[in-house]
């Protein structure tokens, strides 16, 4: 399969590395590699990968520290690499401005349906223009323009903050939110009772947005670390 999707690699560990390089290889992905932070922003501003995966432990500069420094420039997809411990680094890479996370020891097929997803959420980048008044996703249609949500042709009555829960997520399709981005987008502040409420809030949202038969469609959770909304 050709994807022309360029990926670039950053991680310090030989063994885990060459294991990505012969994936991403045997699925027809092009890649280039890392193996520290600093080469890692340096590859990324001389080639423009279209995906990057990224490794948080690395021997010169923390892997935050080069998703800011990256996002300061580029929007480029980036996928952290963490170690199972360590949600808080998780957490911090997501509110940092990572795209998704994939915990060590992964697999190869994990690995491979994380990129797919990202892949999806960018040829949806691609085909959707920030002005367009409409989002439609699968039976969900979003008229941001007039304010309304519809599922099929019925028109769904979302008080206002489950509406601007949905918008957080639409305008964020395929991407992991985390529960300080999302409370600081909604009540400007991350507390305990702003995430309790979000909690309430997003029940309610799904009761109204979800097909019956199929309760996890549109948002999945991520325990402990927040939420997604999926390009159905
Ligand atoms: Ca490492």
């Amino acid at each position: 399969m050709n994807h022309n999707i360029l990926v670039l690699i950053v991680e310090d560990d030989a063994s885990v590395r060459n294991l990505m390089k012969t994936t991403m290889k045997a699925n027809g992905y092009r890649y280039i590699t890392a193996e520290n932070g600093n080469l890692a922003i340096m590859e990324a501003a001389s080639h423009k990968p279209d995906i990057m995966l990224l490794d948080i432990g690395l021997p010169d500069i923390d892997g935050i520290e080069v998703i800011e420094k990256i996002r300061s420039w580029s929007n480029i997809p980036i996928i952290v690499i963490s170690a199972r411990s360590d949600d808080e680094d998780k957490i911090e890479a997501l509110d940092a401005g990572a795209d998704d996370y994939l915990t060590k020891p992964f697999s190869v097929d994990e690995l491979l349906a994380r990129i797919r997803v990202t892949e999806r959420r960018l040829e949806y980048i691609g085909a959707f223009k920030a002005e367009e008044p409409c989002l439609v996703n699968g039976r969900l249609r979003i008229d941001y323009s007039a304010g309304c949500v519809f599922l099929d042709d019925e028109e769904l009555h979302l008080t206002l903050i489950e509406y601007k829960l949905l918008c957080i997520f639409s305008k964020n399709l395929g991407k992991v939110l985390t529960y300080t981005y999302i409370t600081k987008e909604i009540w400007g502040q991350c507390t305990e009772s702003n995430i309790a409420s979000m909690r309430v809030y997003m029940t309610s949202l799904r009761k109204k947005i979800e097909v019956k038969d199929k309760p996890v469609q549109y948002i999945q959770t991520h325990i402990g670390i927040g939420y997604r909304m999926m390009k159905v």
